[in-house]
């Protein structure tokens, strides 16, 4: 069994998800499941593992309320091998989905199921779709085909477009409480000592799966020091060209949201300590948002040019 396909197969939800799912049992209970589902909530926050636990309910044989882990249905989607499910995602190392791909997953999900009821579609994140690509889906999603179920995921809903968004069920997914977070990492890395995982935790600001994926590739220090170097830039403390050197392996992409983050998390406090003034803050954040925005629509930004604008106006 591949690790991709045992997180695209989950028998449980997590604990914050506990109450969503109670509420789409009941959905599927009375027979009024939606031919579109789009599960929306933070990044970080297990969306996805929602989405494959939810997937893997439809595609249970047993009738039971949540997937039993021991029929057909479940062992084929376990082994990542079911005949009716697709998880669409972009390829490795792209960060959009496109047409060609949507249209070879909207045939599938028109054909007729061949080992159940039910022929179940996955697609995360639904915002990494280019605009041809959600065009190609939204006719799916107009004349639904009567065995298939789409599911749609995304931390950003509002990029999607509107024609796509108002013809799903929207499901809005809550984030766990810091205490829940903490727990929840705390049982999942029970061979790390709990300030490393804390520390995580706070690294990642609260997003505990990205939290989990630091400790578990050992990522973590690297982060640290990525956080380390960009608040040094943002108060003005370290020079801007040392920075820029010192981050010169990382994506640009992780810079920007993580600078993103660390100047939200600054206006939010209210930092008094902060040499930068509200205002300065702000339009530095709607900048590197903007920044941020282009390089996700697949536009290459001078890196260097870049980081030295930021630099600079963070002096
Ligand atoms: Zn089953």
């Amino acid at each position: 069994m591949t690790v991709d396909a045992v997180q695209r197969w989950q028998a449980a939800p997590l604990p914050w998800h506990s109450a969503t799912y109670d509420q789409f049992r009941r959905v599927l209970s009375d027979d009024r499941v939606p031919h579109a589902l789009l599960l929306s909530g933070s990044a970080g926050a297990g969306i996805e593992h929602l989405a494959a636990l939810v997937a893997g309910t439809l595609l249970c044989h047993s009738l039971q309320s949540s997937p039993c882990g021991l029929c057909d249905g479940c062992r084929m989607a376990q082994a990542g091998s079911h005949g009716d499910y697709r998880w669409l995602e972009p390829e490795a190392g792209k960060r959009a989905l496109g047409i060609d791909a949507v249209r070879s997953a909207v045939s599938f999900i028109q054909q007729t199921p061949a080992f159940g009821e039910r022929k179940v579609m996955v697609i995360a994140p639904a915002h990494a779709m280019t605009i041809a690509a959600a065009n190609a889906l939204l006719k799916t999603l107009e004349e639904p085909p009567g065995n298939g179920i789409l599911v749609l995921v995304s931390s950003r809903p509002g990029d999607l477009p509107a024609t796509v968004r108002s013809r799903c069920q929207r499901v809005q997914t809550p984030a766990p409480s810091a205490d829940q977070a903490l727990a929840w990492l705390r049982g999942q890395c029970d061979n790390m000592d709990s300030q490393t995982v804390s520390a995580a935790l706070d690294a990642a600001d609260g997003a505990v799966m990205t939290a989990m994926e630091w400790l578990q590739n050992g990522e973590l220090a690297a982060m640290t020091e990525l956080r380390r170097q960009l608040s040094g830039l943002l108060q003005g403390t370290s020079a801007p060209v040392s920075t820029v050197a010192a981050l010169k392996d990382v994506e640009l992409e992780l810079i920007l949201s993580t600078l993103l983050t660390l100047i939200e998390q600054a206006l939010q406090e209210g930092d008094s300590d902060h040499l930068k003034s509200q205002r300065d803050l702000f339009e530095l954040h709607d900048q590197v948002r903007g920044w941020l925005g282009a390089i996700r629509r697949g536009v290459n930004l001078a890196r260097d040019t870049l980081l030295i604008e930021i630099a600079q106006r963070c002096q």
